[in-house]
C-alpha cells in the first residue's frame, strides 16, 4: 500500500545542506505493521514527515519518491497517489481519510480552549460534512470507547485529562475516519510505562479488529520485536536493515542491528549481558567515507570506510530480508561472524 523509492530529505539548502535521509526505499502490505528503530538523530521522524508531507523548513525532500495506494471502498479499486507530487487538494482527501499520524509530542497537539467533544466532532464534519450532528456525536462516543475513554469524558478540556488520555484521545482522532494506514512517531514515550503498555495492547487490538496498517516509530527495539511484522532500521539517515522482526530477532545481520538488539534488555528468556554500541553516531556535518557506522563497527575492515554498501537483498534468505553491509557481498566473513546462525 505504501511504496518509498530513493527518499532523501536535506535541512536546509546550497552549501549550508546537510543530508537527514539518504536513499530511503521500502514497501508496505495492507495490515502490516513496520517498525522503524535507530538512535536519537538517526532520521526516523524526519522519513514520517517526509512521507506525510508534514515537512517544514528548513527541511526539503530532495529526491524520491512515495507511491500511496489508496482504495476508495473495501475491496474497491486502489488509485496510486505520488504523495510528493500531490496537490494540497489531492493531500486533504487522503490526510485523516486514509493516512493519519499520531506524533511524538501529540498530546499537546489538541486544541487547549475546546472540548473533546468538539475536537472529535470537528474532524468528522470537516471530511463528513453530510453526517447529522447527532451521529457525529454518537460516532465521538464511539471513538473515545474505542480508546477506553467513557463518555463522561466528552465536555472535558483537555487540561482535565490526564497524559495518557489525550494521547489515547489523539489516537481516537488518527482512527475517526478509518485510515487504512497509521504512522506513529513515538506515540507512547512521554507516558510512564504502566500507561503505555496499556495504550500499545489497545492499539494492537484495535488493529486487529480494524485492520490498518501501521509504520511505528521508537528507539525501544525491544518493544517493535513484539509489535512489529517487519523491522527497518535506520543508521545515519539510511536504512541499513530491513527484516522480518522473528528473523531479526533471531539473526540480526548489520553489525549496528545487533548492537541494538544488545543495548536492551529482552522481555522473555535468558538473562544475557547487554552491551551497547561504543561510540556515537556522526553528525550530519561529518559523515566518515564508506559505510557511515564503519568508527563504531567491530567487524569493519578495508573496503568498509572506502565504500558505501547499498541494501541488498540477502544471499539465501526464504523471507523478504534486505542489508547493506560489506560482510554480506561475496561472503568475506560468514555470517555467524555476527553472533547467530540463520533461523
Ligand atoms: P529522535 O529519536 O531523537 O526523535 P530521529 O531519528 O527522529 O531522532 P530526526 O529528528 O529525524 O531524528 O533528525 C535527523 C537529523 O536531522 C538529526 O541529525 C537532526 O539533528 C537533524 N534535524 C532535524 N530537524 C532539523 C532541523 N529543523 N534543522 C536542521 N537539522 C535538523
Ligand atoms: Fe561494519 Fe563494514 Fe558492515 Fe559497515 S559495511 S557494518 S563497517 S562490516
Ligand atoms: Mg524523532
Amino acid at each position: 500500500m505504501l511504496d518509498v523509492r530513493g527518499l532523501c530529505v536535506d535541512y536546509g539548502v546550497g552549501r549550508d545542506a546537510v543530508r537527514a535521509v539518504t536513499d530511503v526505499s521500502f514497501t508496505l502490505r495492507r495490515g502490516e505493521v513496520l517498525g522503524l528503530a535507530g538512535e536519537s538523530g538517526s532520521g526516523k521522524s524526519t522519513l514520517a514527515y517526509a512521507i506525510t508531507r508534514l515537512l517544514r523548513a528548513p527541511g526539503v525532500i530532495t529526491g524520491g519518491e512515495v507511491f500511496f495506494h489508496q482504495r476508495s471502498a473495501p475491496g474497491g479499486p486502489v488509485r496510486k497517489v505520488d504523495l510528493l507530487e500531490a496537490d494540497a487538494r489531492e493531500l486533504a482527501g487522503i490526510r485523516w481519510v486514509d493516512l493519519s499520524m499520531v506524533f511524538q509530542s501529540a498530546m499537546h497537539a489538541l486544541n487547549p480552549v475546546a472540548r473533546i467533544e468538539s475536537q472529535l466532532t470537528d474532524v468528522l464534519k470537516r471530511h463528513r460534512p453530510d453526517m447529522a450532528a447527532a451521529d457525529r456525536r454518537a460516532r465521538a462516543v464511539e471513538l473515545l470507547g474505542m480508546v477506553g475513554i467513557t463518555a463522561d469524558r466528552l465536555r472535558a478540556y483537555p487540561h482535565e485529562l490526564s497524559g495518557g488520555m489525550r494521547q489515547r484521545v489523539m489516537i481516537a482522532m488518527a482512527l475517526a475516519l478509518e485510515p487504512s494506514l497509521v504512522l506513529m512517531d513515538e506515540p507512547t514515550t512521554a507516558l510512564d510505562v504502566v500507561t503505555q503498555r496499556e495504550i500499545l495492547d489497545e492499539l494492537m487490538q484495535l488493529r486487529e479488529r480494524l485492520g490498518f496498517a501501521v509504520i511505528f516509530i521508537t528507539h525501544d527495539l525491544s518493544l517493535l520485536l513484539e509489535l512489529a511484522d517487519t523491522i527497518a532500521i535506520m543508521y545515519a539517515g539510511r536504512l541499513v536493515e530491513l527484516a522480518a522482526a522473528t528473523d531479526l530477532a533471531a539473526a540480526p545481520r548489520h553489525p549496528y542491528s545487533l548492537g541494538l538488539l544488545s543495548s536492551f534488555p529482552a522481555l522473555h528468556g535468558e538473562r544475557v549481558k547487554m552491551t551497547g554500541i561504543p561510540g556515537a553516531p556522526p553528525s550530519l556535518r561529518t559523515m566518515p567515507d564508506g559505510c557511515k557506522f564503519h568508527p563504531r563497527c567491530p567487524h569493519a575492515f578495508e573496503r568498509c570506510s572506502a565504500e558505501e554498501p547499498s541494501l541488498l537483498a540477502l544471499p539465501g534468505s526464504r523471507t523478504r530480508r534486505t542489508v547493506s553491509c560489506w560482510l554480506h557481498v561475496g561472503d568475506r566473513v560468514p555470517p555467524e561472524a555476527l553472533g547467530r546462525p540463520d533461523p
